[in-house]
């Protein structure tokens, strides 16, 4: 069966003044979609349309030659923007609690240090990418950033791999509306847009 675009699971104006609503639309409708579209046009035809999406992105160098580069882009591209969309959310911000809370602390002395980790990594990213927040294989949490549309579930490509919990997009399109080309201050405004609770239950989920 072909990959799907989920749904925003929000209003398009749910996440402003932090992200706005022609950024959302534009970036959900047209950016997202051409990455599943591009996704199932790639593998059509051939036995990789059985597959999930973490098992062709989990593995990409063990697909056949040409399916690697657009299998890495869009199927990368589904998967950051579906996880994107989800651990964001109206009434967002604040704070992580309990175990999540403890393991940030433990990881990396304190939340506030971990946000100034992850902008750094995000402002640090050249061109386009992504910054993340992940349970690596020791069990602790940390942070990497990645080029274009890779995620730290990319075996045998991204530089860090582990269960990623956040990420946050910094390519132009999730910010350039609205912040032009001051990545650092959409870095910083983004984390008023954080669904704790989703970044939680993703905690929950990845360090089992
Ligand atoms: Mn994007």
């Amino acid at each position: 069966m072909a990959f799907e675009l989920p749904p925003l699971p929000y209003d398009v104006t749910a996440l402003e003044p932090t992200i706005d609503a022609q950024t959302m639309t534009i970036h959900h409708d047209k950016h997202h979609a051409a990455y599943v579209n591009n996704l199932n046009a790639a593998i059509a035809g051939t036995d990789l349309e059985g597959k999930s999406l973490e098992a062709l992105i989990g593995d990409i160098k063990a697909l056949p030659a040409d399916k690697q580069g657009p299998v890495r882009n869009n199927g990368g591209g589904h998967w950051n923007h579906a996880m994107f969309w989800e651990i964001m959310g109206p009434g967002g911000g604040g704070a992580p609690t309990g175990e999540l809370a403890a393991a940030i602390d433990a990881a990396f002395g304190s939340f506030d240090a971990m946000k100034e980790a992850v902008n750094k990594a995000g402002i640090g990213r050249f061109g386009s990418g992504w910054a993340w927040v992940i349970v690596g294989h020791d069990g602790k949490l940390a942070i990497t950033s990645t080029p274009n549309q890779d995620n730290p579930l990319m075996a045998g490509i991204a530089d860090v791999t582990g269960a990623p919990i956040l990420g946050v997009d910094v390519w132009e399109h999730a910010y350039y509306l609205k912040y032009q080309n001051r990545r650092p201050d959409y870095l910083a405004a983004w984390w008023d847009a954080v669904n704790w609770n989703a970044v939680a239950q993703r905690y929950a989920a990845a360090k089992k």
